[in-house]
C-alpha cells in the first residue's frame, strides 16, 4: 500500500471517468504553456532542440488503481472506459511530476494490449504519445534511446507467478516464466534492461505492492508508489486522486534525484530459457530443452526479445 496522503487539501470532487473535467480544469495552464512554446520556437525547432532533460512513462494498465479484473483493461469490457480514464490521470501525474523536476520532454509509451488505450486528447499536452503497436522488439519501451534521461513505469504489474499480486503475467498469459541469464524477469525487469542498453536508468515505478518490491528487488531501491495491494484475490486501493497525487510527488522526487540511479545491465551473452503452457513454432536457433521449454542464446539483447516475442 502506498504511504497515506496527508494534508491534501483538494478535495476529491472529480470522478475518475470523466477526463473532460480534468481537462477543462487544467486548460489555462496547458494552453498558456503552448502558447509561450509556439511563440518563442518555430514547430521544426522544437524537435530539434539542444539537449535537455528527457523522461520516458511506460504506462500499462493491470498496476492502475482500483484495476483488480482483466476485463477492466480489455477494450471489450464493460468499465474499459472508466480505467483508460485513470490511465490517463496517472501518465497525467506522472508527467505533471516530470515537469516539475525540471524535465524539457517527456514521451509517454502507451505500453498496453493493442498500444491505442491512452486517447490523445487525454495526455498533457506538453508531452508526445507514441501509441499504437510497434514491430520491433522494444515493444513497451519503443521509443528510447540514450537522448533519454531517467524512464518512469506507471500501472505495472508483477511477473507471473508472483504471489499475492493483482493480475501478474509475463507479457501473455501463456508465458510460465521467462528468464535471462538464470534472473526470472518481470517486464519491468527486461524493460529496464532495454533502458540501460541506452544508458538510462529506470527511477519510478508505479503498481501494486507486489510490483514495486519485485522491481526494488531486482533494480535497486527505485522510488515508487503502491497503489494497491492485492488481499485474497480483491485489490485494496488508494483512490486514484491520492494515487495521482503520490505517482506526482514520486516520479519528481524521482527525476531529481535521477543521478542516484545506475542503468540496469545484465552481462553479455544472454541465454534465456522461456517457459510456456502452449509452444509455439522454434525461432531460429532456439532449441527445445523439453516440454514447453525454450532456451536461446545470443550477445544481443533485443535478439533475445525477438525470440521471446516469437515464442511467447
Ligand atoms: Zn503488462
Amino acid at each position: 500500500m502506498g504511504r497515506v496522503v496527508r494534508g491534501l487539501r483538494r478535495k476529491s470532487r472529480l470522478e475518475c471517468g470523466r477526463v473532460n473535467e480534468v481537462t477543462m480544469r487544467t486548460t489555462p495552464r496547458w494552453s498558456a504553456a503552448l502558447l509561450l512554446a509556439l511563440a518563442t520556437t518555430s514547430v521544426a525547432g522544437a524537435w530539434q532542440q539542444p539537449r535537455g532533460l528527457k523522461v520516458f512513462v511506460s504506462v500499462d494498465m493491470e498496476g492502475l488503481a482500483g484495476v483488480v479484473s482483466s476485463s477492466e483493461v480489455a477494450a471489450t469490457g464493460p468499465d474499459y472506459g472508466h480505467f483508460r480514464a485513470i490511465m490517463a490521470v496517472e501518465a497525467n501525474a506522472a508527467i505533471e511530476g516530470a515537469f516539475r523536476a525540471g524535465a524539457t520532454e517527456v514521451v509517454v509509451r502507451d505500453s498496453h494490449g493493442a498500444k491505442q488505450n491512452l486517447l490523445p486528447r487525454d495526455v498533457d499536452p506538453r508531452a508526445r504519445l507514441l501509441r499504437g503497436q510497434s514491430t520491433g522488439p522494444k515493444n513497451m519501451m519503443e521509443g528510447i534511446d540514450k537522448t533519454f534521461d531517467a524512464v518512469v513505469f506507471i500501472g505495472y504489474h508483477a511477473r507471473a507467478g508472483t504471489p499475492n499480486a493483482i493480475l501478474e503475467h509475463t507479457s501473455t498469459g501463456n508465458v510460465v516464466d521467462f528468464s535471462v541469464n538464470g534472473v526470472s524477469l518481470p517486464e519491468g525487469g527486461y524493460n529496464a534492461v532495454v533502458a540501460g542498453l541506452a544508458g538510462v536508468p529506470v527511477v519510478f515505478a508505479a503498481g501494486d505492492k507486489a510490483l514495486v518490491d519485485q522491481l526494488r528487488g531486482l533494480l535497486g531501491p527505485i522510488e515508487g508508489v503502491a497503489v494497491k495491494e492485492e488481499i485474497a484475490d480483491a485489490v485494496l486501493s488508494l483512490s486514484p486522486w491520492m494515487a495521482q497525487e503520490e505517482i506526482r510527488r514520486g516520479v519528481e522526487q524521482a527525476v531529481r534525484n535521477r543521478a542516484k540511479f545506475k542503468p540496469f545491465t545484465m552481462p553479455s551473452p544472454y541465454t534465456m530459457i522461456l517457459k510456456v503452457k502452449q509452444e509455439r513454432p522454434l525461432y531460429k536457433g532456439a532449441e527445445r530443452v523439453r516440454e514447453g521449454e525454450f532456451r536461446f542464446s545470443s550477445s544481443d539483447f533485443l535478439e533475445i526479445l525477438n525470440a521471446f516475442n516469437a515464442m511467447k
